[in-house]
């Protein structure tokens, strides 16, 4: 028996999943298991209730216009308990689609506009012809942590005033080929274009999700330990 556990709501997982973005979930595991740490994860999709006291990380990956369309009707419901998740400091990864999803409004390909639950501030437009495909890096300026990934998108995010992103690009497009940002870091969600999936490629952004999901549900231990992990580079 592990000393700790841990829950996550893969939300839409059944719908959401580019380039193997459950490759995530797959990652946090493995690197649980270095924290002496069990993890339980449930499948949220359409009609499901989802009780954001009931989980301790949310993880939402990437998807096509079309499924985003499917999992755009259901959101409502499930919306007011996303950002209350995210609000109260709820460790969240969303990649692509569901980093998109999050924010106010996502514009498809075809020029259909969807909406998000609106947690945060940033919104997604479209670009005509044209994806945003191939490797990234980028550098997170706060911790000066290098992320290496894999992005293809049509969607051009650009971030609220009281959002900062998640890196700084060295290579690729990153939110919308414009701004030098990628992703986004508000509270404790990280949100991204990465696929590859990032967890796997990118072992610190699973170790600080899994320590803040420690700290949040066990708040009288001390997980100094855990968060001095070295995480070995596997790009
Ligand atoms: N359909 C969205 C876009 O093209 C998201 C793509 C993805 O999740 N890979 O921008």
């Amino acid at each position: 028996m592990a000393k700790y556990s841990l829950t996550i709501a893969h939300l839409y997982g059944d719908l959401m999943n580019t380039y193997g973005d459950v490759g995530n979930i797959l990652a946090m595991n493995y690197y649980a298991g270095q924290m002496d740490t069990e993890i339980q994860t449930t499948l949220i999709s359409l009609g499901d209730d989802f009780r954001e006291t009931d989980y301790d990380i949310v993880f939402f990956g990437g998807g096509q216009d079309f499924e985003q369309t499917i999992v755009a009707k259901d959101l409502p419901s499930k919306a007011t308990a996303i950002t209350n998740f995210i609000e109260s400091g709820g460790p969240t990864l969303a990649i692509c689609g569901g980093f998109q999803l999050l924010g106010q409004y996502y514009i498809g390909a075809d020029g259909e506009k969807i909406t998000g639950t609106k947690s945060m501030s940033h919104y997604t437009k479209n670009q005509h012809d044209h994806r945003f495909i191939g490797d990234t890096i980028i550098q997170d300026e706060q911790t000066g942590e290098v992320y290496h990934g894999f992005e293809n998108h049509q969607g051009m995010t650009f971030l609220g005033e009281d959002e900062a992103p998640l890196g700084v690009v060295s290579e690729g497009a990153g939110n919308n080929g414009m701004d030098g940002t990628e992703g986004v870091h508000y509270k404790n969600v990280y949100g991204t274009y990465f696929h590859g999936p990032i967890l796997t490629r990118n072992g610190d952004i699973a170790k600080h999700l899994l320590v803040e999901a420690l700290k949040r549900k066990y708040p009288a231990q001390d997980f100094s330990a855990f968060e001095a992990m070295e995480i070995p580079a596997t790009f």
